[in-house]
């Protein structure tokens, strides 16, 4: 099935191995679509997109930087004249408690989860409201929903419960427009951000908390970002999905 033939996708933070993002690009390109990777480090965004074929682009940007977002998202325009579909995937995480956080750690976190969110947006919007159309998926948090996490720290959880709010007023904003902006709530999922981080009883532990019984995998979460980017969610806006094998239950 090509569920994004023809369409053009940005998705953020896609470079990193085992990560959602590149899970997420590699399943919009066996779906049709053409996508960009942005990333901080250039060679691997570039090697990134290389793996997924010829045609797809890898930019180094990072999306804390405005005029850096305004300029990849540029360069994208100039060369495929649209952009259809965006992915907020870039994020961090530091595991500290709340008396063990610093004003540059807040920064940090703040800045990669939500102001790249919304500069990275910002910097899409006009070209989709142009068009009339167009898909942005943000990546939020179980973190933001219960209040925490192993990994996070409190600094993350405002950051992903901010996402989640920005996900709803641009939702409404830019609904006029034929813009749909929804968010996923990833559990539990063996990435990079979560490898190295965990004794084997805490693994033990947070596996017996989920109803499933297992960690997500990136593709449980990349199968959420294709629906929701693709027109089979064609009359959803504003809504967060919970990816998380029953967490909240
Ligand atoms: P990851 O660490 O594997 O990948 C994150 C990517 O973001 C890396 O490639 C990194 O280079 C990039 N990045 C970091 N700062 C950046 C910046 N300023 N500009 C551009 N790129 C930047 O993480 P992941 O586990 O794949 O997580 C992806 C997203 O999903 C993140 O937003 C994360 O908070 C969220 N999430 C992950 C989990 C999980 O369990 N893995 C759970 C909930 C939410």
């Amino acid at each position: 099935m090509s569920l994004l033939k023809g369409k053009f996708a940005i998705v953020t933070g896609a470079a990193s191995a085992r990560g959602l993002g590149k899970a997420t690009a590699k399943l919009f390109a066996d779906h049709g679509a053409t996508v960009a990777i942005l990333d901080l480090d250039a060679d691997a965004a570039k090697a990134a997109a290389a793996d997924l074929g010829a045609e797809h682009v890898g930019l180094a940007c990072n999306v804390t930087d405005k005029a850096a977002c305004d300029a990849a998202v540029a360069d994208l325009n100039k060369r495929w004249g649209r952009i259809d579909i965006l992915v907020n995937n870039a994020g961090i995480t530091q595991p500290l408690k709340i008396m063990e956080i610093g004003p540059g750690n807040y920064d940090a976190v703040l800045d990669v989860n939500l102001r790249g969110t919304l500069y990275m947006s910002q910097a899409v919007i006009p070209g989709m409201r142009e068009q009339k159309s167009g898909s942005i998926v943000n990546l939020s948090s179980v973190s933001a929903q219960r209040g925490g996490g192993i990994f996070g720290g409190p600094h993350y959880s405002a950051a992903k419960a901010g996402v989640l709010g920005l996900t709803k007023a641009m939702a409404r904003e830019l609904a006029p427009s034929n813009i749909r902006v929804n968010a996923i709530c990833p559990g539990f999922i063996a990435t990079d951000i979560t490898a190295g981080k965990l004794t084997p009883d805490m693994l033990g532990t947070i596996i017996e908390s989920i109803p499933m019984g297992r960690a997500g995998e990136a593709s449980d979460v990349a199968g959420c970002a294709l629906f929701l980017a693709s027109d089979l969610s064609s009359y959803c806006t504003g809504t967060e999905v919970d990816v998380n094998g029953g967490s909240l239950i």
